[in-house]
């Protein structure tokens, strides 16, 4: 046996990578979930089994034995990990429309399709077809964007983060940026208003408190040196009490009188008015065109949050602002890639078009509730053809959901849920239990649980997912039943 690969200490008797590999070979040969196991992946999901059996016997003192059957079945479920598909499509469950870790805003079938045939062949992405010459990568997209936003120019990037470093770069590099002590967010996955200045290359000067800023607070601040007043939406805190802030259309007025530029991160954005159309708790600044109406340099938003298309950064604002963004050097390094603007020009012609029910995000923030309540009771139905018996009780029930993309705290949508529960004894499984199986189920199936039960949010589930939703309960009625036999929990 060749001790390079891993023939380990053979006191403790573990066997070697190689021989272990084998049997996860013969072991998912013999389950057929995955059908033959390929060598690469047998062999990492081994080494990475041994690794933490050794790493165990390290910390707990050398043993005598091991749990071989332990051993197999950890280097299976880690071969078998490598070798499914990342991102692999799970079922949302949880009511939470733009779910940041559920990758935010899904995309429909037409823009997938425009992504599928952008990313199969070559494309006319920087090329004028007319002329032969090159031409714009983002002419396109930025047209609609301005037309939808009502603004004189718009750009795109990678992201929002992408966004707000690229416009302070562009415009205050070097320079100062006012910015209230209210607004100096952390949004999720380590996004800090203070650290992407640093990044950026601007010195942000703090006014106010953190509960009140007023406009004299800014006033005060601008000397020779100041660049810009940035605006920050505080996306995922709601500041209430004996607050107050200076608005977009006063901060504009001021930077117009002295001479300095206005820049909003709004985070979440809307291209069309959804408090018109139904939503009417929804915050009114989310309405991009009204924000860029105040007269602000730049407003930047999140394609794949309210506006519903892929991961991209989104600004619209003047024509001047606009374009020192682009000609950045940063705008190459953020730049977006053809398969995002083949999904981003399908949105928005899809939004010109007034074509939003075949947007996901806004068919599903704009469905009303009672619908959603007739897909609870179809997945019930549906969950007992299925052959959900007397072991898991199903009951059909209302709540209210946030939605999500850490952008609008404090607004909920109406929504139905299923609720499920073991109806076995004491051996039955408790919610987290009954959630860590259907998110074992294929596709996995991601719940939600409110008040120690497990429960399955519709409003986003798509119908075409209720049948595989009522398969993986049928799934979990016959564990639970197996688990409350054997008793054990
Ligand atoms: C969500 C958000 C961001 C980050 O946007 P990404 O598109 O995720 O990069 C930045 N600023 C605000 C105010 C946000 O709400």
């Amino acid at each position: 046996m060749d001790p390079a690969d891993g023939d380990p200490d053979p006191r403790r008797g573990l066997p070697s990578v190689d021989r272990l590999a084998q049997r996860v070979e013969g072991a998912a040969r013999a389950g057929g979930a995955t059908g033959a196991m390929p060598g690469w992946a047998s062999r990492a999901g081994a080494r990475s089994a041994l690794d933490a059996a050794r790493a165990a016997a390290a910390r707990d003192g050398p043993r005598s034995d091991f749990d071989a059957a332990a051993l197999e079945r950890a280097a299976l479920a880690a071969a078998e990990r490598l070798v499914a598909p990342r991102p692999q499509r799970v079922i949302n469950a949880t009511g939470v429309v733009l779910h940041t870790n559920l990758g935010r805003a899904p995309l429909g079938q037409g823009a997938a399709r425009a992504v599928a045939e952008a990313a199969r062949g070559y494309a006319d992405l920087e090329i004028d077809l007319e002329t032969g010459r090159r031409g714009s990568r983002l002419g396109s997209v930025a047209g609609k964007l301005a037309l939808l936003a009502g603004a004189e120019a718009a750009t795109a990037c990678n992201n929002n983060a992408a966004a707000l470093v690229l416009a302070l770069a562009a415009l205050a590099r070097g320079r100062e940026v006012v910015v209230s002590r209210g607004e100096l967010v952390e949004i999720g996955g380590s996004f800090r208003v203070f650290e992407i200045a640093a990044e950026a290359g601007v010195r942000l000067v703090e006014v106010g408190s953190t509960n009140r800023t007023h406009l004299r607070d800014y006033e005060r601040a601008i000397g020779p040196d100041t660049a810009l007043l940035l605006k920050v939406h505080r996306s995922n805190f709601e500041l209430r009490g004996y607050a107050c802030e200076a608005s977009l259309g006063e901060l504009v007025a001021l930077g117009r009188a002295r001479g300095v530029a206005v820049v909003e991160d709004l985070g979440s954005g809307a291209l069309v008015d959804l408090r018109a159309r139904g939503l009417a708790g929804l915050p009114p600044e989310a309405f991009v065109p009204a924000r860029v109406a105040s007269g602000a340099d730049v407003v930047c938003f999140s394609g794949d949050k309210l506006l519903g298309g892929p991961q991209a950064g989104l600004a619209v604002g003047r024509a001047a602002a606009i374009e020192a963004m682009r000609a950045s050097p940063l705008a190459r390094a953020l730049r977006l890639d053809k398969l995002a603007i083949a999904a981003l020009d399908w949105v928005l012609t899809a939004l010109l078009d007034e074509r939003l029910d075949e947007i996901p995000v806004l068919a599903r923030l704009l469905e009303p509730a009672g619908s959603v309540e007739a897909r609870a009771r179809a997945l019930v139905e549906a969950a007992s053809r299925a052959g959900v018996g007397a072991a898991l009780a199903l009951r059909v029930l209302p709540d209210r959901a946030p939605v999500g993309g850490g952008s609008l705290p404090g607004f909920e949508l109406d929504t139905w849920v299923v609720e499920v529960d073991a109806a076995g004894g004491a051996g039955a499984p408790n919610a987290d239990a009954l959630a860590r199986s259907l998110r074992g189920a294929r596709p996995p199936v991601v719940g939600r649980i409110r008040a120690d039960r497990l429960c399955l949010d519709m409003r986003t589930v798509d119908p075409s997912e209720l049948s595989a939703l009522a398969d993986a309960l049928a799934l979990l009625a016959r564990d639970a039943t197996a688990a409350s036999r054997d008793g054990v929990r």
